[in-house]
């Protein structure tokens, strides 16, 4: 039932009815994706802010779609949360992330690459989570070459097998990073508990930081606390350098955004990383 305005309810109105089928054929389009291996891991850059130099980089990933092309993942995580398909992508997105640092650190030492999990993926007892341990084991690189990033709403409220498989992954040398940090409500007893990592401060603060205002005392405030807690802060979607020498001046210690790159593909990334900083 869905309410219309003055006209009172419907049942199934003809807006509803648009959505619903462009949601079965999303997902049609979704199942064969997943056969046909349309994806693709792209990375974007994390800089260290005092020196530009690449140490990491964030695992994002895109459906190579053959009529649509390039389908960006805010069009389909959800959908694939729903319908659990995200269990495959995600297991899709942890070996080519491994693959990836795996070669990057045959070549140099250091190096980090984070990729997004989903709280579904930590809830569900068949998301293969368990076997990232002995994959890890197995692709004979340090554990802590990956990241995991998870959301502050798993934070406030995880299950107990959530809770279970966090600690064994970082039990097995995983590290942790807080993704879009300043959007939900954190319980810091409980980040200190993870033993997190890394704090990424949002987009949303980074867009609106100027000097002396509200965001940038906020940025400082939470970089200040991070640090007390002995995490490291990375900000998102950082575009111009004022917002990058803002928040260097704020002790802020890496950065992720377009002024240093898009997320690359595969190819580009490692032409990128080669040159070891993005100037
Ligand atoms: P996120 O984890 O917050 O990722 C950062 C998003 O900000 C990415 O969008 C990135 O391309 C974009 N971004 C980075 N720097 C800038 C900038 O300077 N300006 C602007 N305007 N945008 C910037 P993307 O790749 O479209 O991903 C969107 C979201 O989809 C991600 O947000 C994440 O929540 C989800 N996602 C992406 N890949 C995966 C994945 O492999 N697994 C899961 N579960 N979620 C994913
Ligand atoms: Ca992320
Ligand atoms: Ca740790
Ligand atoms: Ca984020």
């Amino acid at each position: 039932v869905k309410a219309n305005g003055r006209n009172g309810f419907e049942f199934f109105s003809s807006d509803m009815r648009e959505h619903a089928q462009a949601r079965m054929q999303l997902l049609k389009d979704l199942r064969s994706a997943i056969e046909l291996k349309q994806f693709e891991l792209y990375y974007q850059p994390i800089v260290s802010l005092n020196d530009l130099s690449i140490h990491k980089a964030e695992g994002l990933i895109r459906w190579q779609h053959p009529e649509k092309g390039l389908i960006s993942p805010i069009h389909f995580i959800q959908l694939a949360e729903e319908t659990r398909h995200i269990n495959a992508l995600g297991q899709f997105v942890f070996c080519e992330a491994l693959q990836t640092v795996k070669e990057i650190l045959g070549t140099r030492s250091n190096f980090q690459i984070s990729i997004n999990v989903s709280p579904v993926q930590l809830s569900s007892s068949d998301s293969g989570i368990d076997d990232w341990h002995d994959m890890l084991s197995a692709a004979d690189i340090p554990a802590s070459a990956i990241v995991a990033e998870i959301t502050e709403g798993l934070m406030v409220n995880p299950g107990a097998l959530t809770q279970k498989r966090l600690k064994a992954l970082v039990k097995s040398g995983m590290q942790l990073a807080l993704d879009d940090f300043g959007t939900g409500y954190s319980s810091l007893a409980y980040l200190q508990e993870m033993d997190t990592d890394y704090l990424k401060i949002d987009k949303r603060f980074v867009d609106n930081i100027k000097a002396n205002s509200q965001e940038l005392a906020l940025c400082e405030a939470i970089i200040v606390m991070a640090h007390q807690l002995g995490l490291k802060v990375i900000a998102e979607g950082i575009e111009t350098t004022e917002q990058m020498k803002l928040l260097l001046a704020a002790g802020c210690d890496f950065g992720q955004g377009y002024l240093f790159s898009k997320p690359l593909s595969k190819q580009n990334f490692m032409n990128l990383v080669s040159q070891k900083t993005v100037v």
